[in-house]
């Protein structure tokens, strides 16, 4: 629940007062046509939001797990005890009225929400909060706060510790959509961690929606949301659609009237993956090369005198068998010597001799490079290991260690 000056009113008597919030939201004429949107939405879902009936988390002690030292080098410090300059009245310019008080964040209740003045795409963000103590009020009347992402996306922040609510509005949920996979909670006046990565929701051109966002989160060094896809912007009681709001937001701090307080607060950009170009993708220039010449590297390569990888022919082309592998691969000529693998950046590059017959291969995989012999089978007796140096990095073919990675 976010925005509190428009449910200032109930607010204050809802605590878990779920009917009372649910009449009022379908009264509201302000949402009349939402409405069938929204029921599309649901059904997306088995649950209901704030269903009671939903299991509640079981609770785990968290142990020393999540309070961080010293911010990352690259970090963004959006808070680090001092001051809050990072920060402002969320959607208003005026200053944060939050409090700092002995180099802590105090929310200040009737303050209003505060946002980051800068806005954010991807970012892992670490915080570390404390409800107040002794503790006040039950349900969602108790401790209550949230950590917004991009602005849109509530991690509730909530005394849920030894205390009952709805599963999917208590400490570390993506608030009315994903109950945390533990109930983390340290007692109120601990101070507790949320180390969340966030990747935003990606659109086409037009504003549809290619990917929904996603959110992990730990709780005080506990797996509490695990790469969940909200399926729409925080929203009390109904659901909303994603909306292109151009991929970045601020990060804001709920006012939900109670006293909860912050400590270093920092966050890292995340970079995006790189993808590739169409020179990445392009089709391997395959050539055509005789059967004589295939057939002329058929056979057993290995370091010393025992094959290890097997290449075979197959029509136009030959395959490979690794000894990790049960299946063999392709290798596609790119050249009478150099063959391609199709689905790895690797190459073999045989070796013949002077008259023409195959003495081995050089075996190029990512920045791995290693020589192997033709190993001969009608003369095996008599081959000598003949390694021809060069085994670089621990590169296949070598052992039957596994080949993912
Ligand atoms: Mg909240």
């Amino acid at each position: 629940m976010r925005r509190l000056t428009k449910y200032a009113g109930l607010v204050g008597v809802m605590a878990g007062a779920v009917v009372l919030g649910a009449r009022a939201g379908a009264d509201d004429p302000e949402k009349k046509g939402e409405g069938e949107k929204s029921a599309a939405v649901a059904k997306k879902t088995v649950w209901k939001q704030h269903d009671v009936r939903r299991p509640k988390p079981k609770a785990v002690e968290a142990g020393e797990g999540g309070i961080a030292g010293k911010a990352p080098a690259d970090a963004v410090v959006l808070f680090d005890g001092s001051n809050l300059d990072a920060w402002k009245r969320e959607n208003r310019d005026e200053p944060a009225k939050w409090k700092v008080v002995d180099g802590v964040l105090e929310t200040t209740p009737g303050g209003g929400a505060i946002e980051t003045k800068a806005k954010f795409g991807d970012v892992q963000l670490h915080l570390e909060w404390a409800a107040p103590s002794p503790a006040k009020g039950v349900g969602q009347n108790r401790g209550n706060s949230g950590v917004f992402l991009m602005g849109d996306y509530e991690i509730q922040v909530l005394d849920s510790y030894q205390a009952e609510t709805y599963a999917d509005g208590q400490a570390g949920a993506i608030y009315g959509q994903y109950p945390p996979l533990s109930n983390a909670s340290r007692p109120p006046g601990a101070w507790q961690t949320y180390d969340i990565a966030f990747r935003r929701p990606q659109f086409d051109e037009a504003g549809k929606l290619l990917e929904p966002a996603r959110i992990t989160v730990f709780h005080n060094g506990i797996l509490v949301q695990n790469n969940e896809k909200p399926f729409g912007p925080t929203s009390w009681l109904k659901w909303e659609e994603y909306k292109d709001k151009g991929g970045r937001g601020p990060i804001a701090l709920q006012d939900h009237n109670h006293p909860v307080r912050y400590r270093n607060i920092w966050l890292r950009e995340l970079p995006e993956r790189a993808k590739p170009g169409p020179e990445h993708v392009a089709e391997i220039k395959k050539v055509p090369v005789s059967g004589e010449v295939l057939d002329r590297y058929v056979g057993g390569y290995g370091p010393g005198s025992r094959a290890s990888v097997k290449v075979a022919r197959e029509g136009d082309h030959l395959t490979v068998l690794f000894p990790s592998r049960t299946t063999p691969l392709d290798l596609i000529p790119i050249s009478e010597t150099t063959f391609d693998m199709p689905f790895t950046d690797g190459q073999f590059t045989f070796q013949v001799d002077q008259a023409g017959k195959t003495t081995g291969v050089h075996f190029r995989i990512g920045d791995s490079e290693r020589d192997m012999n033709w190993i001969d089978p009608s003369v095996k007796a008599k081959t000598k290991a003949k390694t021809q140096g060069k085994a670089k990095g621990k590169g296949q073919p070598k052992s039957k260690s596994k080949s993912k990675s």
